[in-house]
């Protein structure tokens, strides 16, 4: 057991839990999540933990990630304890952990420091895309303040740290879950089983859809294309399938200019989808439909509204490119489509979107040891 910390509680509101000391461990929370099972007592057991201070345990823990935010337990709560909330804030605690820079904690701990690196990071990678393209007049004119190689450079250097980050962060996650304390938590499973088990929960979000189906759920008589399962689903898929269709695009050498072209219908249909999810997310947001919507940080909106800006420009470039329109407008269009996108690139080692390797990897390691 790790050593009993009382100013673990100060430091996890910072990252967004409620009054979660208030908690005085009826267990109702735990009785009306539907993810919770015998191997896995949350959020109640999470919210001793956090109330002790036991940093620890949390890290070392997959059972953190199988929670999704649903936020039911918050609604039954009879202390106002915002076990929901509480949850989300230990996650966002884990990646800032996990990753070894600290950019990560600065920006969910601060809404400046969040500012100032998201400008930073945008700032750079405009003058970075002019490296690419040194004959033109505004990269001539940038590179007689500044040289082209440091800008090109430090370009080269954020991404390796990226990439990096994200290497030790998951090194030190698997490192930690897999710390065994008792002979009995030895791996019980086949690799291969959980593996299916994980490609199948990314497919299908089937343990997503068991919140939003619970017979108290907000969402239980909404039809499933406007259940938060599909909202996530079709962000994540959105953005996984504009991924896989840019860099398809890169390694072809696809011209582009049809719209009829392969890897560009993978790309319309990733982008229909992703601004369906993000334009639903943000309506939910902006009318705090449910209390799992209703706490929004400056980060969430951020990433969704970059989400939603890359898919809708993205669609605006496509048809530029299909009518041939030359215009000004459009070039403006294109870099700010790609400063956003690439800054989703880095963001992801550095923010709420590094859940999307850490609840895979958790998973993993849960279905293993509970098969
Ligand atoms: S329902 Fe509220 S008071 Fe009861 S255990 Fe959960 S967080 Fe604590
Ligand atoms: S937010 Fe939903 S999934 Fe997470 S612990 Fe609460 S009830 Fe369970």
């Amino acid at each position: 057991m790790s050593r009993i910390d009382p100013g673990f509680a100060t430091e996890i509101k910072k990252y967004g839990a409620k009054d979660f000391t208030a908690c005085f461990n009826c267990g109702n929370c735990t009785a009306v999540c539907g993810l919770t099972d015998k191997n896995a007592n949350f959020p109640r057991m999470f919210i001793r933990q956090g109330t002790l201070g036991q940093k620890e345990e949390i890290l070392q823990s997959k059972e953190l990630w199988l929670c999704y935010a649903c936020g039911d337990c918050s609604d039954t709560c009879p202390r106002q304890a915002g076990p929901g909330d509480y949850m989300a804030a230990m996650r966002r605690y884990a990646i800032a952990s996990y990753e070894p820079t600290g950019l990560t904690k600065l920006m969910f701990k601060s809404n400046p420091g969040f500012i100032v690196v998201t400008l930073f990071f945008s700032l750079l990678l405009g003058f970075f895309l002019f490296t690419l393209k040194p004959g033109h007049e505004v990269s001539r004119w940038l590179f007689s303040f500044l040289p082209y190689e440091v800008i090109h450079n430090m370009g080269l250097v954020i991404f390796s740290i990226t990439g990096l980050s994200v290497a030790w962060g998951i090194v030190v996650m698997v490192i930690k879950l897999t710390k065994i304390h008792d002979k009995k938590e030895k791996s019980k499973g086949n690799w291969l089983s959980s593996l299916l088990k994980v490609a199948n929960e990314i497919a299908t979000m089937n343990r997503y859809k068991t919140c939003d189906e619970e017979e108290d759920s907000f969402w239980k008589d909404k039809p499933w294309y406007k259940q938060p399962w599909f909202v996530h689903w079709s962000i994540m898929w959105g953005f996984i399938g504009l991924l896989v269709a840019t860099v398809l695009d890169f390694m072809l050498k696809d011209p582009a200019t049809s719209i009829w072209w392969p890897s560009r219908i993978l790309g319309t249909l990733a982008g229909l989808l992703l601004v369906y999810g993000t334009s639903l997310a943000i309506n939910y947001r902006l009318k705090k439909v449910t209390k799992a919507y209703s706490e929004t940080r400056l980060a969430d909106w951020t990433f969704l509204l970059f989400l939603w800006i890359a898919g809708i420009t993205g669609f605006w470039l496509e048809i530029s490119v299909a009518l041939h329109a030359n215009y000004l407008v459009n070039h403006i269009v294109l870099l700010i489509h790609t400063i956003i996108s690439m800054e989703l690139v880095l963001l992801f080692a550095f923010s709420k979107f590094a859940h999307a390797f850490y609840r895979p990897l958790a998973l993993f390691f849960y279905f293993n040891n509970n098969q």
